[in-house]
């Protein structure tokens, strides 16, 4: 299925204009579809599976910018390490010091957003608020990673209200923590919103979408 030109250029056109980055999210969809898209002068891809990521980024330009959004599994760190831009979903301190490993053994620090948990749903990775107090305590002993931000995702829920609560409620841990002048942080990214509830996310504060269906139509 070919990308949606016209939403893309609208969306890229909207989102620049309020300083906004968008992260193009284009797990299962083919490397022609990425390809398309970097065409037209996109270079940030978020993607789900280590393996995924790895394999695309084999096949497409070395100028792309790759995020790592899914949930990721210690054991597969190594195989994103060497070229990963941001890892977006750090939901665990033993992951992030991880991550510090296998930076290191690249010769390279690695940008990372930490996953906070906001919604209510019990399915949604990320780490409350005694784990983030936690892995922003430990990150001082950590070299090869910087903490850049947030990441979070709402409840998959018509409830606009609800959605706009967790959202505020990421922006208030981000402010926070952004306070705190940390080391190795700096709290410049807050990555919030998806093609259903960007537009409440932009309104409560994000500076960074991660949107796929809207511009890759949808997934199988
Ligand atoms: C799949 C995914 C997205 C994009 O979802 P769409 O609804 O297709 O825009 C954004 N963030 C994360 C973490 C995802 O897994």
């Amino acid at each position: 299925m070919p990308i949606n030109k016209e939403a893309y250029l609208s969306l890229k056109n909207d989102l620049d204009a309020k300083h906004v980055t968008l992260v193009a999210v284009s797990k299962t969809k083919p490397v022609e579809d990425i390809r398309e898209l970097y065409d037209l002068g996109h270079r940030d891809f978020g993607e789900n599976y280590a393996q995924e990521m790895l394999a695309k980024s084999a096949l497409l330009p070395p100028d792309i910018r790759w995020h790592f959004i899914g949930h990721l599994q210690s054991n597969k760190v190594k195989l994103i390490a060497p070229f990963v831009q941001l890892i977006q979903s750090v939901d665990s301190l033993k992951l992030l010091e991880e991550i510090d490993k296998q930076a290191a053994k690249a010769g390279r620090i690695i940008d990372c957003l930490l996953q906070a948990y906001i919604a209510e749903e019990e399915t949604k990775f990320g780490m409350d608020e005694k784990e983030l107090e936690q892995a922003f305590s430990s990150i001082n002993k950590l070299r090869n990673v910087k903490i850049l931000g947030l990441m979070g995702m709402a409840s998959l829920t018509a409830d606009i209200e609800q959605v706009r609560k967790e959202f505020r409620h990421l922006k208030v841990l981000f402010e926070k923590h952004a306070k705190l002048q940390i080391p190795n942080s700096q709290l410049l990214t807050l990555s919030m919103g998806m093609s259903g509830d960007y537009r409440l996310a932009m309104e409560e504060g994000s500076t960074m979408v991660r949107i796929g269906s809207l511009i890759f139509g949808e997934r199988n």
